[in-house]
């Protein structure tokens, strides 16, 4: 089985790298086509790494960011495609300030899912990766990824739906993509912990224990992909500006990453072809 395509629809450059790299990196090595579509230009990402903090980064952060995205595509071996829309930035503050207009998360969804059918149509994909309801997190341009995600997974087949935007596609499976997996943090935690090595996880637990129910819960398809953490640390790294050596995207090594927790995990949330629950790839079913 080979020649298939996946398609991960995401909302930042760097959302990419944290969400499912290491299966992208596998499926694209296995020769199937993988395409990433990232949906705005990450503008308003602050600079999180104390070492790129320095004059010259801010100022050009639209065009760093894609340096930064082209490495990351390179690592992962995957293809790619910005759609443009302007990073609407997550609104801080008590009151939450107004989203600044003309941003992705103001666009009409229905306008936004035409462009989003448009690319499937286009690259044809059998599987759809994109985010929850709650967005894997709580920032206004991911929510906007997943409904418009959900648009383009019903319409894409649809003929009547936006003629213009090419011959119809129909996919047969979607998933979202659960990145954050509070059991994973704690075993990498302990590891640390045992070498007498501080925790970055500490405060991402806490949040997580807080407010998240468990998320294994909801976990259908769990893909094995240790072979290729590498791949993924390499795609993490290279968004510099958004990923902190010393923060909890990179703090434990791959072998404890290997060791604790070999795979990523997915949850099937539309399909058109039979599967059996639980899987353990992707393109189950998929003929
Ligand atoms: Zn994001």
């Amino acid at each position: 089985m080979s020649g298939l395509r996946l398609l991960a629809i995401h909302a930042h450059p760097d959302d990419e790298s944290s969400k499912g790299a290491a299966t992208m990196a596998r499926y694209a090595a296995q020769g199937h086509r993988v395409k990433v579509l990232t949906c705005t230009d990450g503008r308003r990402g602050d600079v999180l790494n104390p070492a790129m903090d320095r004059p010259g980064v801010l100022e050009n952060i639209t065009n760093v960011r894609r340096e930064e995205m082209a490495r990351a595509v390179e690592a992962l071996g995957v293809e790619h495609t910005w759609l443009g829309y302007e990073d609407s930035g997550l609104p801080e503050g008590d009151p939450l300030p107004p989203l600044p207009e003309g941003c992705f998360a103001l666009q009409d969804p229905l306008e936004v899912a035409r462009v989003v059918v448009e690319e499937i149509r286009s690259f044809r994909p059998h599987v759809i990766i994109t985010y929850d309801e709650n967005g894997g997190y709580p920032h206004p341009d991911h929510l906007m990824v997943h409904e418009v995600s959900m648009i383009a997974w019903e319409k894409a087949g649809d003929p009547e739906f936006a003629p213009e935007a090419g011959e119809p596609w129909t996919p047969l499976k979607l998933y979202y993509s659960h990145g954050f997996i509070l059991q994973r943090m704690k075993l990498l935690q302990d590891l640390l912990i045992s070498r007498g090595e501080k925790s970055p996880y500490e405060l991402m637990i806490k949040r997580w224990e807080e407010n998240e129910g468990d998320i294994m819960d909801r976990v259908t398809t769990r893909v094995e992909c240790a072979e290729y953490f590498p791949q993924r640390a390499a795609a993490l790294t290279a968004h510099a500006t958004q990923i902190d050596p010393a923060g909890a995207f990179l703090a434990s090594p791959v072998e404890d990453q290997r060791s604790v927790w070999p795979t990523e995990e997915f949850e099937l949330a539309k399909s058109r072809v039979e599967t059996q629950l639980p899987e353990t790839d992707l393109f189950a079913g998929v003929k």
